[in-house]
């Protein structure tokens, strides 16, 4: 059986260059593409299984990194940007057009990630950001419609990528996300 997981890793995963400056994010569209401006390399690069993350056509994981969001800017084609679901933490602003979701980010000041958006590297038109390091939410990707029975052939797949797969976030994320917890908690009391 061959184990697809995403077309940016399934021939490997290239590495970045380590000194990547940024580029420019496209969307899909032939006509008018949403063009977005990013500054500085992506960091927490992975593959993610939930079911909110965009992924290209037959991919069963996304690909998926952080930005700080003051390095994010829409610079062409803005007004088809579209909120795809307003009420969720990560408001993911996406092509209206093609369905391309082109950055994600958080409003509220008080969660864990705040002040990082998230983004896709595939859509970049430049090659060289730093490459994918870990997947997430491993086991997540059975509700998008992924037979049980594979899901040791994919993590077996991710482990030979060199994608160490988590049914979470990566330790380095979830250590981050209880060290905000303990901070505000330590605040409140
Ligand atoms: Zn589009
Ligand atoms: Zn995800």
């Amino acid at each position: 059986m061959t184990v697809h997981i995403h077309p940016s890793v399934d021939s490997g995963v290239r590495k970045g260059t380590g000194s990547f400056a940024g580029g420019t994010l496209v969307c899909k569209c032939k006509d008018r593409p949403v063009k977005v401006q990013i500054t500085g390399d992506v960091a927490h690069n992975h593959a993610c299984g939930c079911t909110k993350c965009w992924k290209p056509e037959g991919a069963t994981f996304s690909v998926v990194a952080v930005v700080p969001r003051d390095s994010v800017k829409v610079v062409e084609n803005g007004d088809k940007l579209k909120i795809v679901d307003p009420s969720a933490a990560i408001q993911r602003h996406a092509c209206s057009v093609c369905g391309t979701h082109m950055y994600g980010r958080i409003e509220n000041k008080s969660h864990p990630f705040y002040g990082l958006d998230f983004i896709h590297p595939e859509l970049f038109v430049e090659t060289g950001s730093a490459a994918p390091g870990f997947a997430a939410f491993v086991s997540s990707v059975i509700e998008s419609g992924v037979n049980p029975a594979d899901m040791a052939g994919i993590r077996a797949r991710l482990k030979e990528l060199g994608l160490e797969p988590y049914d979470c976030l990566s330790p380095a994320l979830m250590d981050a996300i209880a060290t905000h917890v303990a901070k505000s908690k330590a605040k409140a009391a």
